[in-house]
């Protein structure tokens, strides 16, 4: 077969079941490549703990040079208490962000929707669970309150943080935000703070001048950040893409994952100018269960479906992945972390997997 589309993924799988998942991950792009006729070429690289030990670092040259010479990166997840007592500078989840930095990656995507075979696993009323939901929130990842300019005074009884953002800033997320939302169902809600913050009253003229100038087939809609947070409580299908700030993106973003029932099922972007990005589970390295078998690899799969969506345009590859596990939860096949209360023929990570990789071939 003629090959045209050929891609260059680093591969950071870091540490406890990061190696489990991004092999998992790497077997379900094999699989795409197989039957749609691309190419991924696979480049491996320590971050975090592991990279500690080898080279002494949390983040090694190699490893930032690897990743820029890609045209995406997988990335499993962090950490452990092996490190825990290593100095601050040195600790493995040092190694994200620096790689966020090196790579210039200022928007956080996270996508949280349920499962139509989850509805029991979601904590929503069943009522709500029923309309389903599908929504992504785009967050401002290296601006506002988290890095503006911050202190104490003399006496240490008083402390100020302080919420700073340009233009260029907002825009910027905002163009992200339209533009995902053209592949979606070209929905925005953007959420701010501006009957208080005179910055959420910039994000707001902002976001609106673009989406006027440039985005007019987008449907554009403004919340306030505290009635967002209860609307993706009481009506979540409300929503398409949401963007917001550093600070309120944070904490929405595990609102919204939380609502969904399972973090071994949820995958997250981080990207910038170019259309490089880097692409991972929302969840952590799990050194309770690392070796074990048990981890959920779907997380990391949709991770690997984000890849193809936002890095590299290929929706219908995405589309597969997306189906694929779509189908085999609808078959009823559960790891341990959402089996139903009781369930007793929970399955592997591996066989999981296997059962992804099946459906992939054959759909
Ligand atoms: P965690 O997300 O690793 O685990 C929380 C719980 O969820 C654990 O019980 C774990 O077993 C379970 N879990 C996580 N992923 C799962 C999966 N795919 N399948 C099944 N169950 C899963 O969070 P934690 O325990 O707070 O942190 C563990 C380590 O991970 C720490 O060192 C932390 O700093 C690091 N961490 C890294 C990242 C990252 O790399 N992006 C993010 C969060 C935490």
């Amino acid at each position: 077969m003629v090959t045209e589309m050929k891609y260059k993924i680093a591969l950071v799988p870091g540490d406890g079941i990061g190696p489990e998942i991004t092999g998992a991950a790497v077997e379900a792009l094999k699989a795409v490549a197989d039957r749609f006729g691309c190419e991924f070429e696979f480049n491996t690289y320590l971050a975090g703990g592991c990279a500690l030990d080898e080279y002494g670092v949390p983040l090694p040259q190699e490893t930032i040079d690897g990743c820029l010479a890609s045209d995406s990166v997988l990335l499993g997840a962090v950490g452990g208490p092996k490190w825990d007592d290593v100095p601050n500078n040195m600790r493995p989840e040092k190694a994200l962000l620096g790689l966020r930095k090196e790579l210039g990656l200022y928007t956080n995507l996270r996508p949280a929707s349920i499962q139509p075979a989850l509805a029991e696993a979601c904590v929503l009323r069943p009522d709500i669970a029923a309309k389903g939901f599908d929504l992504m929130i785009v967050r401002e990842l290296t601006g506002g309150i988290y890095f503006g300019e911050r202190g104490r005074n003399e006496a240490g009884d008083a402390a100020y943080d302080t919420e700073a953002y340009s233009v260029m800033e907002i825009e910027r997320v905002a163009r992200r935000a339209f533009e995902t939302a053209r592949k979606r169902k070209s929905h925005v809600t953007s959420v701010d703070k501006a009957n208080v913050l005179e910055t959420s009253r910039l994000w707001r003229e902002t976001v609106h001048r673009l989406g006027a100038s440039e985005y007019p087939d987008v449907r554009l809609d403004d919340m306030y950040v505290d009635n967002a947070a209860m609307q993706i409580i009481r009506d979540p299908s409300f929503f398409d893409v949401l963007v917001t700030s550093n600070m309120f993106g944070d904490i929405l973003s595990d609102e919204a994952s939380q609502v969904t029932g399972s973090i071994g099922l949820l995958a997250s972007a981080s990207l910038g100018d170019s259309s490089r990005g880097l692409y991972e589970p929302i969840h952590g390295s799990a050194p309770d269960i690392a070796g074990k078998d048990i981890a959920n690899p779907i997380a990391a799969i949709l991770s690997a479906a984000m890849m193809l969506r936002y890095s590299f345009d290929l929706a219908k590859e995405a589309d597969a992945i997306e189906k694929a596990v779509a189908n085999v939860l609808a078959d009823g096949l559960r790891t341990a972390d959402i089996k139903a209360p009781g369930q007793e023929d929970w399955i592997k990570g591996s066989e999981m997997k296997a059962a992804i990789l099946e459906k992939l071939r054959k759909n």
